[in-house]
């Protein structure tokens, strides 16, 4: 088995997400010194913390959680760049997996019933083929041994997010959420997961359009990075 990784290695060299230096058989999308170098946030309580206070301005959540902090220059930007745009489908779930043993000491997955992922635009998913976000939720569930439910749905938009500035944004995302919970789903905790929390306009709209669906429900969120 070794051996064959060995040849895989040389046949075809696993890269650093992050800086793009040959990965040691033992490493798995970060090497050593990339992984002891992420940009970690450091979150004290998941009770009250800047990212959460972001989020209040749109929606009551009662707990809220981020890993990493986002910068747009630097190298640990291409984690989220490849989770979003290169095929990253394993790195999203391996992260999701990841963000779930990182949290598992503030007892997160014991304060939600069910995960639910930021929905993509359903075109750019077509494109894609999957949604970043559901990729972190199912890494995520798998760890934490909840279920992930695609409870929310975006209505079709018409300008890319990332062509407008922030307040516009916020003006974009405002009832363009959906959101669809069952009979057997209401009242319960509801553990909402994005890859990154910007202004808190996005994840913050998606809870109240999971609140407008069931006020019963309580929302607790997580995003795998701030940029703040
Ligand atoms: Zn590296």
């Amino acid at each position: 088995m070794s051996l064959i990784a060995d040849l895989c290695n040389i046949l075809l060299p696993r890269r650093c997400v992050v800086c793009g230096l040959t990965l040691e058989p033992a490493e798995q999308y970060l090497c050593a010194s990339c992984s002891v170098r992420l940009p970690r946030y450091p979150i004290r309580s998941i009770g009250d913390n800047e990212p959460l206070r972001k989020v209040w301005n749109f929606a009551p959540i009662q707990y809220g959680a981020t890993l990493l902090y986002y910068r747009h220059q630097s190298d640990f930007h291409n984690i989220i760049i490849r989770i979003k745009y290169k095929g990253g489908e394993q790195l999203g779930i391996r992260m999701g997996e990841w963000a779930a043993t990182e949290t598992a000491r503030f007892g997160l997955a014991g304060k939600a019933d069910v995960i639910v992922p930021v929905p993509s635009d359903s075109r750019r998913r077509k494109r894609r083929g999957y949604n970043q976000a559901e990729l972190i939720a199912r890494g995520m569930g798998r760890i934490m041994q909840l279920p992930v439910q695609d409870f929310l749905v975006k209505k079709q938009s018409g300008t890319s997010q990332t062509r407008l500035d922030r307040t516009a944004r916020h003006e974009n995302t405002s009832g363009k959420y959906e959101a669809f919970i069952p009979e057997n789903w209401r009242g319960k905790r509801i553990l909402l997961v994005d890859d990154v929390l910007t202004t808190g306009a996005t994840i913050g709209n998606c809870a109240q359009a999971l609140l407008a669906a069931d006020p019963s429900a309580e929302i607790s969120i997580f995003t795998l990075a701030y940029d703040g």
